[in-house]
């Protein structure tokens, strides 16, 4: 029996690139030995063309599947929805906009074959990147590293290849929030990784800008960490430390060389700087009261309008 080789690709404004995209991707997969293949395409709730031309596509490609979602529900949840649908053995995420270089699918499925049951795509060259995205990439891990119980892999993304099990272990994740990357993380599997050079954008533009890139990590911190809660603890016993060690020296002051009125400056300075400790601490914990809140409600990850090709 051949084998079936699913390529997610979630897709948001992306006319420019969807033509390219089929084009690059369909000699590659043809290249791959005893293997069938399949594209979903998941339609993540675009406001130009890329609904009709990916429809064009799968008109023409019975193998070219497309999930049309509802509305935009982000990158995460678009994956999540191809990964729902998708059946093959070996599963790809892939973006549309051949950032992710399609040759790499044929070492990708060498090593599967070879018994890897996760192979990932690691960027060496992130040059195509700007400074500012670097560098705060960099800080992420950095930070994601001391803080979180699992290790994010560096300078990797969503590009990789999962064997069915690990699909299977993924969809009993239940969390309406995901952070992909940190839930492809999390569940282990024995992993090889790959390295290639990330490519400029075929054609458009990023859809993630710097706010969407910040709630991102925060995204990334919350869900597998719990130290931005427990910090406050002990941020909070060393306040109260030096507040004590203070309110000892002032006393032994007052008895020794009486009272002094001045002081204005030292009480303003400890009001303003204990209730922006505070108010930051409130903030930490309305993230996760958040998350808490939307977990709760149990609302599905996204909403399917129609499925076409299957
Ligand atoms: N994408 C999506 N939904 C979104 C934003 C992006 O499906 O809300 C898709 C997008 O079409 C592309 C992939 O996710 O195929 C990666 O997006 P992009 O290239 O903008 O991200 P970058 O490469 O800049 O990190
Ligand atoms: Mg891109």
């Amino acid at each position: 029996m051949t084998q079936l080789l699913s390529l997610i690709v979630p897709l948001y404004n992306e006319e420019e690139t969807v033509g390219f995209f089929a084009a690059s991707v369909r000699p590659v997969l043809e290249a791959i030995p005893d293997m069938q293949w399949e594209i979903i395409c998941v339609d993540d709730g675009s406001r130009d063309a890329t609904l009709p031309r990916l429809l064009e596509l799968a008109a023409a490609e019975p193998r070219i599947r497309v999930v049309e979602l509802s509305r935009n529900f982000g990158k995460e949840a678009a994956l999540t929805a191809g990964l729902e649908a998708a059946r093959g053995d070996a599963v790809i995420p892939i973006d549309a906009d051949l950032q992710d270089p399609p040759e790499q699918i044929l070492p990708m499925v060498a090593a599967w074959r070879g018994g890897a049951e996760v192979v990932l795509g690691r960027r060496i060259d992130r040059s195509t990147d700007t400074v500012l995205k670097r560098g705060t990439a960099s800080l992420f891990y950095r930070l994601n590293r001391s803080i979180s119980n699992i290790e994010l892999p560096e300078n990797v993304g969503d590009f990789r290849l999962m064997d069915r099990a690990v699909v299977e272990a993924l969809k009993r994740l239940p969390e309406r929030q995901r952070f992909m990357k940190g839930l492809f993380a999390w569940l282990g599997f024995k992993t090889v990784v790959i390295d290639y050079a990330r490519t400029p954008r075929a054609a458009g533009k990023s859809k993630f800008s710097g706010f969407k890139l910040w709630n991102f990590a925060l995204e990334g911190f919350t869900s597998f960490s719990t130290t931005p809660l427990k910090i406050w603890t002990y941020l909070g016993a060393l306040g109260a430390a030096i507040a004590l060690l203070y309110a000892v020296f002032i006393m032994v002051r007052t008895l020794m060389f009486g009272n002094e009125v001045p002081g204005y400056a030292s009480l303003f300075i400890a009001v303003t700087f204990f209730g922006s400790v505070q108010l930051i601490s409130i903030g930490v914990l309305g993230e996760y009261i958040g998350r808490i809140y939307m977990e709760t409600k149990q609302r599905p990850i996204y909403i399917v309008r129609k499925f076409h090709n299957f």
